[in-house]
């Protein structure tokens, strides 16, 4: 198949290539485009054929359910059985923006789009390029983040466009994305709330709407004996194809111990790379040096995270760390990923 690219870039000629893209989704095609997270892979959420057709172009297992993505508040009405009164409270705080709710999904979503549960997750996002499309493709598009599964996510076309390309009928270009990680994911079916999967959005400002918010133990810890309840964060995501290893401890230590490593990995004819950050990035002595962003600007470290790791990949580097991120705040997430990433492999040094 021969994708076809469509740049829209906040020019007026982004109208007609996204009414051209919509009606791909409306015919049951695949087209991916940016939202405000990362770029998704879209495809109309009411169709079981469109939906087969993302779970084939990801390679993605069929258990792990996806996301419809809505245009207008008050489509939420439309594909679920109920919708709290809470649902309604953060649905008014934070939509449209980085948040995914699940709830009990009604006869118009066929299973294959929710993996056979009997729930399904929301959201409304609030890319411009999103929105116009999700309203030209139908109002509901099912858009799980347009990588092959496991890799990292996308945040700009060209890393769409190394998984996708030739694939799906169409990429919309819409520049680099702002957030850079994917939405928090709160389930609104239990009580109280229980974030499933953290993002921008987090537990403090879900609190501030919500009072009590539960987290899934499974977010930060292995070993609990539990499966995540988002079904698809039991899998290793976002991974980079070399080793990952997050390294924990005082900057000097951190520094010392990447570089010791990398010494002897050079020695051995293995390329490695690690994730510093701007403070510290002219320290390291690894092959392939990537700052994420600057610790005072935790934004930006969630925003480059993901292209880092595909850096990592182009470099063919095998031996990869990362300083480690546990800021609070959105830090939250970043540290979520990257424990993904990296198979929970940390040292503590
Ligand atoms: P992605 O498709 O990469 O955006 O990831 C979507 C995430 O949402 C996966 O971890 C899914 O398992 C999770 N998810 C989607 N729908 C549901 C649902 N109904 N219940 C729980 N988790 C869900
Ligand atoms: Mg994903």
């Amino acid at each position: 198949m021969e994708t076809i690219y469509l740049e829209c870039k906040g020019t007026c000629e982004d109208e007609e290539k996204l009414v051209f893209a919509g009606e791909i989704l409306k015919n049951g095609g695949l087209v991916a485009f940016p939202t405000e997270t990362v770029y998704g892979l879209g495809g109309d959420a009411l169709n079981r054929e469109s939906s087969h057709k993302i779970y084939a172009a990801k390679g993605r297992p069929s258990d792990n359910p996806l996301i419809v993505h809505i245009a207008r508040w008050e489509d939420i009405y439309k594909i679920t059985r109920e919708v709290p009164k809470e649902a309604e409270l953060v649905a008014r705080a934070f939509w449209p923006g980085p948040l995914t709710m699940i709830l009990y999904k009604n006869e118009k979503v066929p299973y294959e789009t929710t993996g056979g549960l009997d729930t399904v997750a929301v959201r409304f996002p609030s890319h411009q390029v999103a929105r116009q499309l999700i309203e030209l493709g139908g109002g509901f598009v099912a858009a799980p983040s347009a990588n092959t599964s496991g890799r990292p996510s996308p945040t700009n076309a060209r890393d769409v466009a190394e998984d996708m390309n030739g694939v799906i009928e169409a990429i919309i270009d819409g520049g680099e994305v702002g957030i850079g990680i994917e939405s928090t994911i709160l389930d609104m079916t239990v009580s109280p709330p229980q974030i499933l999967r953290p993002g921008y959005i987090t537990r403090e400002m879900l609190e501030e709407v919500l009072g009590q918010v539960d987290q899934d133990v499974t977010m930060f810890e292995t070993g609990t004996g539990q499966a995540p309840k988002a079904p698809g964060m039991k899998y290793r995501h976002y991974a980079p194809k070399g080793k990952l290893v997050i390294v924990k401890g005082d900057r000097q230590a951190v520094v010392d111990y990447v570089n010791r490593q990398s010494e002897e990995a050079r020695r051995k004819g293995v390329k490695t790379g690690v994730i510093a950050t701007r403070e510290t990035e002219t320290l390291y002595h690894s092959d392939v040096v990537l700052s994420a962003g600057s610790r005072q600007d935790e934004d930006s470290i969630a925003r480059h995270l993901y292209s880092c790791l595909r850096e990592f990949d182009r470099q063919e580097a095998k031996l990869l760390f990362s300083e480690s991120f546990e800021a609070p705040g959105i830090g939250m997430a970043v540290m979520n990923r990257l424990l993904k990433a990296a198979g929970h492999q940390v040292v503590e040094v």
